[in-house]
């Protein structure tokens, strides 16, 4: 299965993007993830991303394009992937459908993640990561015992730059104005699923594999 992951920030794409990657076996590809593990190893890459990802802004498409391109060469998505992250913007769908095409292939199928924009806010300021074992906590939702203090390590937690408030509500201007096209690109190609993704996570990933099940 080809599979597109879109949905604003906070809609709970990197945690269901795991659970529905699992489930079919396919190889899951997260550009945020690929940007961040260059941010901490300091890489090129990862510098020149790092300003963009501060300020909620996407990455220039020259840096994410070749990126991408690089990682689909590997031979373990050949067959199927999941895209969380990309594409993130109209001109990079438009590549993404160029290079399956020199290969005879095609989307299967794009699911959207749907929360509305309150709600993506209070998931994403709670955050809380820690320095040390990079694990993610929240203030509702998971909160660790001690305030600041990573319960499963005891390295400090902080707030990542992009999950502040201003910049969450910058990175949604963004998703409004570059990312949401998307929708409307796939939903005329008859390619666009949507689910709920408030609730348990538990619950979104049923109702993500249910409606993806007839695309395996
Ligand atoms: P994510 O973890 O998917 O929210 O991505 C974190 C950040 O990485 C985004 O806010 C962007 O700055 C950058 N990023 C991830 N994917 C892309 C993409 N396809 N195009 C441009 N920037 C991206």
């Amino acid at each position: 299965m080809r599979l597109v992951l879109v949905g604003p920030p906070g809609a709970g794409k990197g945690t269901q993007a795991q659970f529905i990657a699992s489930n079919f076996a396919i190889p899951k590809i997260s550009t945020g993830d690929i940007f961040r593990g260059n941010v901490s190893e300091g890489t090129q890459l990862g510098l020149e991303a790092k300003k963009y990802m501060d300020a909620g802004d996407l990455v220039p498409d020259e840096v994410t394009i070749g990126m991408v391109r690089e990682r689909l060469r590997d031979p373990d998505s050949a067959e199927g992937f999941l895209l969380d992250g990309f594409p993130r913007n109209v001109h990079q769908a438009e590549v993404l459908d160029g290079w399956l095409g020199e290969h005879s292939a095609s989307l299967d199928v794009v699911l959207e993640l749907v929360v509305d924009d309150d709600e993506v806010v209070r998931r994403l300021s709670g955050r809380r990561t820690c320095r040390r074992c990079g694990h993610v906590w929240h203030l509702d939702f998971d909160p660790p015992v001690r305030d600041g203090v990573c319960d499963r390590c005891g390295g400090e937690l902080f707030q990542r730059d992009d999950d502040r408030e201003e910049t969450i509500r910058h990175r949604l201007e963004v998703y409004a104005d570059q990312t949401s096209p998307l929708i409307g690109y796939y939903g005329d190609r008859g390619l666009l699923r949507g689910v709920d993704a408030t609730g348990p996570v538990e619950d979104v990933t049923e109702r993500a594999i249910n409606a993806l099940r007839r695309f395996e």
